[in-house]
């Protein structure tokens, strides 16, 4: 297996990557990219487009300006943030309930409407269809959190249909970011077509309907988009804030802990390092985080550390360090979801065996899976040191004690002993 030699992604990385002559990957030459943005005209751009719609919703005497789907995360309070607060919008919250919610995610979500006071929309799906979708998907694509990604990339644009409001405000961009699908220059923005390729697995609702799911006409509301007709009709427009703001997540994270008391993670976690970011899940983000690694050999620690390496605020060495800790941790509460989707656990594994990539999985004669490859095992070599970038001058990362200074930033990473301030 290749791996990049800046980064920590292996090339067969999701959604799709490509490497260059220099072995540095696609995702890593995109992060240098946004390097280079004209950020100061990109932040006119927007404020010209928020004035606009602005305008346009008090012409028509509509009650919200635009929409911002929301989880309650960090980059949920930054949005609101900005959109209200820095620019004067007033806007209509939407949130998908998946039902897997942990009581820190749901303190952050309270925490967002209390202190933004905006309306929120809260959809929730029943949970007999969640169990159902959740098992079927597992099968399907190795993923059992489809309905996470369809509820949140769906309501939102069902709600700016039925109430009228064009506009609806993104955070990041993620799923390509990571592995640098769009050059900054294409000012991507959100489509039906997107959101089928990067959120749903290429899988749109209907097609869940059937004997093997059990899954009913009934069942899929929340995740059928809209007519075209309704969509040209509203005009419904999604941009990415990040197409016009410098986006950091570790900074924004802090602040928005320090403004507005959005609270990271106060233990531990198993499969990553960052203790502020998808906080909103008790139990199916880790199945879903083990599966990536049971499916292609590498997890939410290469992602985290990857995007860290990118920043200058880790060696990647250090990434390589927590990757060897956490990528292949089998989730505590393994157990629990299964109970949750009434599956055994030889089920789980079995459900799995067709979808591991064999670019990295050999199987044993005693029929045991295992990995013919890591990034730990190409930690050196002359495209390592031709790629590796400097560190910030801020980079402190305290990395044998596995943690930050607390006067840096990023303490909210891994901080032993972490308190409120
Ligand atoms: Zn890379």
């Amino acid at each position: 297996m290749n791996y990049c030699a800046r980064c920590l992604y292996p090339e067969n990385a999701k959604p799709y990557i490509i490497f260059d002559d220099q072995g540095v990957c696609s995702g890593c030459r995109v992060a240098e990219a946004y390097d280079q943005v004209d950020w100061p005209q990109r932040e006119r751009l927007l404020r010209e487009t928020l004035q606009g719609y602005q305008s346009r919703a008090r012409d028509a005497h509509a009650h919200y300006d635009c929409i911002i789907p929301v989880s309650g995360g960090k980059d949920s309070h930054y949005q609101v943030h900005l959109i209200k607060n820095v620019y004067g919008l007033n806007p209509l919250l939407v949130t998908y309930n998946h039902l897997f919610n942990a009581p820190l995610g749901l303190r952050n979500l309270e925490n967002l409407f209390q202190r933004m006071s905006c309306d929120l929309v809260r959809f929730s799906s029943g949970p007999e269809t969640v169990r159902k979708i959740s098992k079927h998907m597992l099968k399907q694509v190795g993923d059992p959190t489809w309905h996470y990604h369809a509820g949140i990339l769906t309501v939102p644009i069902q709600m700016a249909v039925r109430f009228n409001i064009p506009l609806i405000i993104w955070a990041e961009n993620n799923f390509s970011n990571l592995v640098g699908t769009f050059n900054p220059q294409d000012m991507v923005e959100f489509s039906r077509k997107h959101r089928k390729d990067f959120g749903l697995r290429g899988v749109e609702a209907d097609e869940l309907i059937g004997p093997d799911s059990g899954l009913e006409w009934s069942d899929i509301g929340p995740f059928l988009y809209p007519d075209d007709d309704d969509i040209e009709r509203v005009g419904v427009r999604g941009i990415y804030l990040s197409n016009f703001i410098r986006w950091n997540e570790h900074e924004q994270a802090l602040a928005m802990h320090r403004t507005y008391d959005f609270q990271p993670s106060a233990t531990t976690r198993e499969r990553t390092f960052n203790r502020y970011a998808k906080l909103d899940d008790l139990h199916a983000n880790g199945v879903h985080d083990y599966l990536k690694y049971l499916k292609f050999g590498y997890g939410r620690a290469t992602d985290d550390a990857s995007t860290h390496i990118r920043a200058g605020l880790m060696t990647r060495e250090q990434g390589i360090e927590l990757v060897r800790k956490h990528d292949h941790a089998r989730p505590s509460d393994l157990e629990t979801w299964l109970d949750f989707v009434d599956m055994s656990e030889s089920e789980f594994f079995a459900s799995i065996d067709a979808l591991r990539d064999p670019q990295i999985w050999d199987r044993a004669p005693d029929g045991q899976w295992i990995a013919t490859d890591s990034v730990a095992n190409h930690i050196d070599g002359p495209a390592v040191t031709d790629a590796r970038l400097p560190l910030k001058p801020n980079a402190n990362y305290d990395f044998p004690r596995g943690r930050y200074a607390m006067s840096d930033p990023r303490w909210l990473l891994e901080y032993d002993g972490y308190k409120y301030l």
